[in-house]
């Protein structure tokens, strides 16, 4: 998706008096802290939804509590789409943009490429983003650690 996190338009705010993308972010505030931690935690209850209903029914309530519709927009470097009214605080934005893309990377990937690693000792999340779309592990480190313990599994001789 081409979302990003500047904020839309030649600033008509106090934060015009320089022209660089980064002027032109929205500022944080204290707030957006807490707004931030919320997003993580809806986001975290996607991740671990015990199925697609409810996965999807998540991910809806998300976009409910963020999203605006959709509109086209040129501020920095070409048409892109902003899913959210202009002017928001950073942690709105962060909403808005997590729960779009992880909605579109649902319904183009697949309702299950969203997951935590296969790895017993590992509570990484990652999203799936393989040719094959059959990722179990949150990186190779982990894949190798579960390998070498189910290797070793298979042929210990029993302690006695
Ligand atoms: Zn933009
Ligand atoms: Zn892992």
């Amino acid at each position: 998706m081409n979302e990003c996190v500047a904020d839309p338009g030649p600033g008509t705010t106090a934060t015009s008096r320089t022209t660089s993308p980064a002027a032109r972010s929205p500022l944080a505030e204290p707030a957006d802290l807490g707004h931030t931690l919320d997003v993580l935690e809806a986001w975290i209850e996607v991740v671990d939804a015990p199925g697609e209903r409810e996965r999807a029914g998540l991910v809806n309530d998300m976009l409910a509590r963020s999203a605006a519709y959709p509109r086209l927009t040129d501020h920095a470097r070409g048409w892109h789409l902003h899913y959210r009214d202009d002017r928001q605080p950073l942690g709105a934005v962060l909403f808005a943009l997590i729960s779009v893309g992880t909605a579109l990377h649902l319904v183009s990937r697949g309702m299950d490429q969203l997951g935590r690693c296969a790895a017993a000792d590992c509570e990484m999340i990652f999203a799936d983003t393989s040719r094959t779309g059959r990722q179990r592990y949150c990186r190779q480190p982990c894949a190798n650690r579960d390998a070498v313990r189910r290797h070793r599994a298979r042929h210990s001789t029993p302690a006695t």
